[in-house]
């Protein structure tokens, strides 16, 4: 059975960074994910201004701007909450924010992890866990198994690994439009 550091389930926007971040402190790191082949769909539309710092930290914003949408206003919402931002005082290089939909980030983030030498398994959903004293074994959908120190839930909303080790999800369904 393969064995790494850490397992991260979900090679969205957040498992992507994350599995980034840990090879960049040179741990070990597996992304295992449900679907085969990326989605092409966009669910946010562009990162905030603090999230452009942290890409430009990490030397991954000259590729974000290559494939952002052209936009010239400021301002702009939290969570979606009816609050007027006005970020012109913010002391930042980006109060704009940056246009980019979500799958061209996650690509540029995948071709990240996979320069940095992580496996991003794809078509390997994770459909079932056993923790003991020592980590985590990973079963994924065709029967592999990987075992690691920990396993990481970045898997959404409707996380598998959350209903799979009894986590409750306390507070209330979001609505669009309130
Ligand atoms: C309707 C809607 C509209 C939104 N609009 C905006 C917006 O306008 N602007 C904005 O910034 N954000 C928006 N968001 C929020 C944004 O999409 C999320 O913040 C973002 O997707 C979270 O990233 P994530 O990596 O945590 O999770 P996700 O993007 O959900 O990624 C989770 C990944 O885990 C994978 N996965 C799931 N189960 C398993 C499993 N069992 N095994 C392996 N892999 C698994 C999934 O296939 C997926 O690739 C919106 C969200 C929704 C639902």
């Amino acid at each position: 059975m393969e064995t790494v550091d850490v397992v991260v389930v979900g090679a969205g926007p957040t498992g992507l960074m994350l599995a980034g971040e840990l090879a960049l402190g040179g741990v070990s790191v597996e992304v295992v994910e449900r679907e085969p082949v990326p989605s092409g769909q966009s669910r946010g539309g562009g990162v905030n201004q603090r999230t452009a710092e942290v890409l430009a930290m990490r030397g991954l914003l000259a590729a974000v701007l290559g494939r952002a949408v052209p936009r010239t206003s400021s301002g702009g919402h939290f969570a979606g909450l009816p609050v007027p931002l006005d970020v012109t005082p913010w002391r930042t290089r980006h109060p704009d924010g940056i246009v980019v939909p979500q799958d061209r980030l996650e690509e540029i983030l995948q071709a990240r992890v996979r320069e940095q030498g992580v496996e991003v398994r794809r078509g390997a959903g994770l459909t079932g866990l056993v923790q003991d004293a020592d980590g985590v074994t990973a079963e994924l959908a065709g029967g592999a198994r990987v075992r690691s120190r920990f396993l990481v839930a970045c898997d959404g909303g409707h996380s598998t690994v959350r209903r799979l080790v009894g986590a409750d999800f306390p507070g209330k369904v979001a609505r669009w439009p309130r």
